[in-house]
Formats: C-alpha cells, sequence, structure tokens
C-alpha cells in the first residue's frame, strides 16, 4: 500500500477545519447512494474517499440513502449496497434514509413559504423552462410569482393533500431569475407525484427535489465534510442558500472528480439497460464495472481500495486506464493466491518409459511469493498426463522453449521429458504425444545435471477433474463508448466472453471456494463461480497474469 503520499485537496481542508477548531474537531462525512441501481466502481471511489476520510482522522460516515425519487428506487438496490460497502471493509456510523426526513423537509420548505423565499407555481415544465431563459439572457417572472404568503401555505398543503395531479403545481423557490447560475432561477423545490415509495407507502405524494433535499439532510445529520463530484459545484450556491435562510447546521460541500474508467460505461442508467436487453448476466456478471461484478470475477477489496488510493483525489475529470485496476488485482493476487494448475486447451502426453498404473504424489507449493512459503498441496503423477496444446510443437522453431520432437521440457513439480512421437487422426490432428522421462530428473532432488529452458504444466489424466472456465475481455471495443455516435451498446465487444467447457483442473481444485481466487500456472488468476455445482466447477478468469491487451 502506498502510506507515504503528500495530502490530497480535501484532507487539506479537513486539516485546516481541525486546526481551526471548527465542529469541535469533529469529522463526519456520509455516503450518499440512490438506491436506484448497484454500486460501480465510481461509487467504490467516493466509499473510499468518504470512509478513509474519516477513519484517518478519527471521524465517522453515515450511510445515507438517498431515496426521494419513489418511482426508481427499490429495497433490493438497498441491500445490495449495503453487502457491498461492507465487502469493500467500511463501516457505517448510521444508516439513514433521506427519506425518514421529509416531514422537516416539509416543515423546511414551510418556513421559507412564510419567509417569502419560496412560491407555488402552476406553469407547466415547458412554461417554466421557457421563462427561465438563457445562460445569456435572463428569465422572466410569471404571475404565480407573486403569491402571497398565505396563498403559497394553503397551496402547499393542498399539494401535500393529494388534491392536485403530479405535474399541475411546484413549489419553486424565489431567488433570482437573472443570476448566471441558472440552477439560482427559482428552482424546484418539491413536485407532485402519486407514486408509492419503498419506504414511506403512500403517505407522501410530493417529493422534495435533490437541491431540496441533500443539503438540509446534511445539515439535519450534522455532516461536517460533504463530499461530491464535480457536476454538483454549480449545485453549491444552493446547498449554501438553503442552510443559511434556514439556519441549520452549516454543512459544507466539497467538489473533486468522478472516476471515468475506459472500457466500460458507469452511469447506473445504462448499467441498467445491459442487465435488462440481456447483454450480460445481471447486475453481478463478471464482465460488470459494478462491485458485485468485480467480486463474481474474482477482485479482492484490498485490490479496488488500492486501485482507489493510485487514483488519487482529482479536481479535473480525466480517464483512467482499466490497466490500473488490473495491475492492482495482479499484483495483490501474485501475493495471496494459491498455485494451481489447470490444462485449458488439453492434449494427451503418454510416458512411454513411466510404468503402466503406477501413480506418485508430488508436491507443489501453494506460493512462493510468500517469505517461508504458504505451505504445498499433493499432486499425483501418472504415466497419461494432459498438456497445452499449444505447449507442443512437432517441428519447434528456434526459440520454442516448450516441447517438440527430440526436445526437453520440465513438466512442474516433475520430471524432466524428451518428445519422442506422435499420433494423428484421419485429418492430421495430433491426438497423442508420446515422450520420454528422466526418472534422476525429480523436482527437489534432480540429480540429471541436464538444464532445460521452459517448464509446462499438466494434469494427471486419471485424477483429473473437468471444469468451465469462463474468459472474459473488455466488455466494450472502444474507450468511451458513451462518447461515440449512436448508441453505447453498439460498441459491446463481441467477444467479452469466451466458454471453455473442457478443461482439466487438478484434483485439488475441488476444494476451491468463491472469494479465494487461485493462480492457474501460466494461465491467468481464476475463481469459482457462483454457477458451479459439485458435478461441474465453473472458474472465471479475474486477469491474465501479463498485460496483453492490444489496442484496436
Ligand atoms: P450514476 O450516474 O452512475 O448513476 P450517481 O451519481 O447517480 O451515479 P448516486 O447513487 O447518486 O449515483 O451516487 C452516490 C455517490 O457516489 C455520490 O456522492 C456520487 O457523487 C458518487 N459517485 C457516483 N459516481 C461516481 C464516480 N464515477 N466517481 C466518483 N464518485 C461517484
Ligand atoms: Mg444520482
Amino acid at each position: 500500500m502506498s502510506e507515504e503520499r503528500s495530502l490530497n485537496f480535501i484532507e487539506e481542508i479537513v486539516e485546516e477545519d481541525l486546526a481551526a477548531g471548527k465542529n469541535g474537531g469533529r469529522v463526519l462525512t456520509r455516503f450518499p447512494p440512490e438506491p436506484n441501481g448497484y454500486l460501480h466502481i465510481g461509487h467504490a471511489k467516493s466509499i473510499c474517499l468518504n470512509f478513509g476520510l474519516a477513519k484517518k482522522y478519527n471521524g465517522q460516515t453515515n450511510l445515507r440513502f438517498d431515496d426521494t425519487n419513489p418511482v426508481k428506487e427499490d429495497v433490493e438496490y438497498v441491500d445490495s449496497i449495503k453487502e457491498d460497502v461492507k465487502w469493500l471493509g467500511f463501516e457505517w456510523a448510521n444508516e439513514l434514509y433521506a427519506s425518514d426526513y421529509f416531514d422537516n423537509l416539509y416543515d423546511f420548505a414551510v418556513l421559507l413559504i412564510q419567509k417569502g423565499l419560496a412560491y407555488v407555481d402552476d406553469s407547466t415544465a415547458e412554461e417554466i423552462a421557457a421563462q427561465k431563459g438563457t445562460p445569456t439572457e435572463p428569465g422572466k417572472g410569471n404571475q404565480y410569482r407573486n403569491r402571497s404568503v398565505e396563498e403559497n401555505l394553503q397551496l402547499f398543503a393542498d399539494m401535500k393533500d393529494g388534491k392536485y395531479p403530479d405535474g399541475a403545481k411546484v413549489l419553486r423557490a424565489k431567488i433570482d431569475l437573472a443570476s448566471p447560475n441558472m440552477l439560482l432561477r427559482d428552482p424546484l423545490m418539491y413536485r407532485i407525484k402519486h407514486a408509492h415509495h419503498h419506504r414511506t407507502g403512500d403517505k407522501w405524494c410530493i417529493y422534495p427535489m435533490y437541491d431540496f433535499a441533500h443539503g438540509q439532510s446534511d445539515a439535519i445529520e450534522e455532516i461536517t465534510h460533504s463530499i461530491c463530484t464535480l457536476e454538483f459545484v454549480p449545485h453549491r450556491a444552493l446547498y449554501d442558500l438553503f442552510i443559511k435562510e434556514l439556519e441549520i447546521f452549516p454543512s459544507k460541500q466539497y467538489e473533486f472528480a468522478r472516476l471515468n474508467l475506459n472500457y466500460t460505461v458507469m452511469s447506473k442508467r445504462k448499467l441498467l439497460q445491459l442487465v435488462e436487453d440481456g447483454f450480460v448476466d445481471g447486475w453481478d456478471d463478471p464482465r460488470m464495472p459494478t462491485i458485485s461484478g468485480l467480486r463474481r470475477r474474482g477482485y479482492t477489496p484490498a485490490s479496488i481500495r488500492e486501485f482507489c488510493e493510485r487514483i488519487g483525489v482529482a479536481k479535473r475529470e480525466n480517464m483512467i486506464d482499466v490497466g490500473l485496476l488490473e495491475f492492482c488485482i495482479r499484483e495483490d493476487l501474485n501475493k495471496t493466491a494459491w498455485r494451481r494448475m489447470a490444462v485449458l486447451d488439453p492434449v494427451k502426453l503418454v510416458i512411454d518409459n513411466y510404468a503402466e498404473g503406477q501413480t506418485e504424489i508430488l508436491h507443489g507449493e501453494n506460493n512462493p511469493e510468500v517469505e517461508g512459503g504458504d505451505g504445498s498441496r499433493e499432486i499425483p503423477f501418472g504415466k497419461e498426463l494432459w498438456i497445452e496444446r499449444e505447449d507442443f510443437m512437432e517441428v519447434p522453431p528456434k526459440k520454442y522453449f516448450r516441447l517438440g520432437i527430440g526436445t526437453m521440457v520440465r513438466l512442474k513439480n516433475a520430471y524432466i521429458i524428451k518428445g519422442e512421437s506422435v499420433v494423428k487422426d484421419a485429418d492430421g490432428n495430433i491426438t497423442e504425444i508420446h515422450c520420454t522421462y528422466i526418472p534422476e530428473s525429480k523436482s527437489g532432488s534432480d540429480t540429471s545435471g541436464i538444464n532445460v529452458k521452459g517448464t509446462i504444466h499438466w494434469i494427471s489424466t486419471e485424477h483429473a477433474k473437468e471444469a468451465e472456465v469462463r474468459m472474459y475481455d473488455r466488455l466494450f471495443q472502444v474507450e468511451d463508448p458513451s462518447n461515440e455516435d449512436g448508441d453505447f451498446k453498439d460498441y459491446i465487444n463481441p467477444n467479452s466472453l469466451q466458454i471453455l467447457d473442457k478443461v482439466y483442473i487438478e484434483p485439488d481444485l475441488a476444494n476451491a471456494v468463491a472469494g479465494k481466487p487461485v493462480q492457474f500456472i501460466r494461465k491467468g488468476y481464476f475463481t469459482l463461480d457462483k454457477n458451479s455445482t459439485a458435478g461441474k466447477l465453473v472458474f472465471n478468469r479475474t486477469v491474465t497474469l501479463k498485460d496483453g491487451w492490444v489496442k484496436k
């Protein structure tokens, strides 16, 4: 972990605040997801930032569901969000819901009406938009803007009591129709929506807008540092204004650049389309940039936290290469994943001078990268083995260090062998390779004096278990599918999933568990998929051993 680094700009602000004795030395952040989809790697950035900051300064973080839009929200999403935050390794101080503040927010709105700072407008959405002006022209008011406080109070109460249909009226803040900040041109505070809410049921038919809910929710919780992404910069004026007029706790908003990752899309709306249109196998499809997808793919919480740490906290938008995420998981798994053998594209190898029916139990280290070792496992060896088709060439070219006729190679954790002959089918495909082994060359007690350049992996045919292996590639063919002509879905990589349905794995892999990735020696890192059954294990490729992506 990169422990020693300079402070990011938000840490600088927090340290200044602490030094100035602000908020009584208290740091309270919040992570405020809208429960309208599963969390993605962008949210992980926000989670690491909010929870990380609180942790560093002995503070706390609230998990607040920003559930002010009844239509798109669901408990399924609430549950998945909680699971993902916990899995990433963070604990929230309080689980809260913006909808729990609906009564407070209603009272706040009444207070602003009483102060002459809010009014009920009967205009349609189109009329309001047309009256707003443009960035270079001031907006125009309408007759509703001059309604009396009494009339506004009555109309707002009637809105709440369900006397009007959706869209008939809105409550707007009376601020400044000529403001250069368009958001200050009498923004909407409440709209009518006769919709069932996943928590408040049918109690409400008016719902507050983001700008009239977020800052107030922060203030109610006495959040000290409210961190959000750059698109909220223009909202800050409104955030501060409502807090000032309502004379509530002065929470402060700070903005950082959202995480953009190439070869994927991150908006929940787009991810939902991929799920609903069947382009992927659910929100947790291992190709998705969701936390649940990354988890199923074999990513570890530590690797995601490290990634978020490495990208830092920027003030300007940029695009992060997914290669960095892959680098982080590779680094982590290199240190932690056990090594096992799996033959993805098998061809049979027969050792002519090895006794028929004999089995030897050999040993292989679990992880040679761990200092002092990480234990070992037993690997059965016999006369017939599976090896990788690509590890043999009948006529090996120069610098081919694997097996060829007349050339030698070491079988990992076993013996040195020499290629002798092949058996082919009618089409000329090799069906069997014959070799001889050097009995004195056993790994660990090699007295043969022979040096070979290559080592290949293998599985005893008698002891092999069969598995399905899913090889994933990038979900999109272009770096920024959202910024291309046409629909982002036109840029899906048609080869993002390749299924190998007859892979041989060493018997010890029968003990594999999801969430504990293994390295298939020379092939990459893999993890057990939830689709596995006792009869058929399914493995997902988490990442290759080296970065092999070629830009198209
Ligand atoms: P999306 O646009 O992907 O649907 P959102 O911003 O609508 O995301 P929210 O549930 O509202 O999603 O976000 C919760 C928190 O996560 C917010 O504070 C938001 O700023 C932050 N967040 C969302 N996407 C990113 C991102 N790509 N990078 C960093 N933070 C993000
Ligand atoms: Mg949002």
